[in-house]
């Protein structure tokens, strides 16, 4: 009887930790035929599977364009900050589809209540760019009312702190470079950490020190199923993947 109440307990803990686990598709679901890393097909794919949300990373080329690429480089283009919008969207993705803007994804994001959108602002070459991108985002996901389906987050301490400053009461920020711990994220305004695996399991106190600030916890890039376990048994609140599919399995989705 007792070991059939442990067994009961073990099972009821790890179905908790599950379920306070979610799914972030990274750079869309572009892990599937025909798809491409932050095209708006990596973004109906993680859709259609109805995860938390699906990241997607921003720039800004010469002539003042937001754009959903990684970058720096696409094709025989070295750096896409560095381009302007006509010359990046005249080289498509290998994929066949062009390089979408951020009014793009953002009128596709609204197409789905499930999934949120998980916007990372790279980092730019001026501070002022970085302000500037980030006024252009905020103002673009205002227009689209994304405001509560959208989270965002930077490796530019820079860019979260101008986020923290002027974006709405409420939305949710999270710092990716991994150097500042969760009491000095808190204190900058960032509501979580979204921190590499590594970082994460060389400071696994961290995920509890941000869950007591209130703050969450993503981590990235996890894509073999052992990781997954060991962070979803660690309590992270996001996992973000590449392989959406397999994290859901292990969730029991
Ligand atoms: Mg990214």
């Amino acid at each position: 009887m007792k070991r059939l109440f442990l067994s009961l307990l073990a099972l009821c803990a790890v179905a908790t930790a599950s379920a306070q686990t979610k799914v972030i598709a990274h750079r869309g679901f572009h892990a599937t035929q025909n798809s491409y890393d932050n095209t708006i097909s990596a973004l109906k794919h993680a859709q259609a599977l109805r995860v938390f949300g699906s990241e997607l990373d921003v720039n800004e080329t010469t002539d003042g364009e937001l754009i959903v690429i990684h970058g720096a480089r696409h094709r025989d283009i070295p750096n896409v900050q560095a381009a302007d919008f006509q010359t990046v969207r005249a080289l498509p993705l290998i994929n066949g589809e062009v390089v979408p803007t951020l009014d793009e994804y953002l009128k596709q994001g609204r197409k789905s209540k499930a999934t949120k959108l998980i916007i990372e602002l790279k980092r730019h070459a001026t501070p002022e760019q970085e302000a500037r991108v980030v006024a252009k985002t905020l103002a673009a996901v205002k227009k689209h009312k994304l405001n509560k389906r959208v989270e965002y987050i930077s490796f530019s301490r820079y860019i979260c702190d101008e986020l923290a400053r002027t974006a709405p009461k409420g939305t949710q920020i999270a710092y990716l470079n991994g150097e500042l711990s969760p009491a000095q994220c808190k204190e900058r305004g960032f509501t979580g950490i979204d921190y590499h695996i590594n970082t994460l399991k060389q400071h696994p106190e961290w995920i509890k020190q941000a869950h007591d600030l209130g703050m969450t916890v993503n981590v990235w890039t996890v894509n073999d199923a052992e990781t997954m376990q060991w962070f979803i048994d660690h309590g992270v609140d996001y996992i973000t993947t590449d392989n959406p599919l397999e994290l859901n399995r292990l969730l029991g989705k």
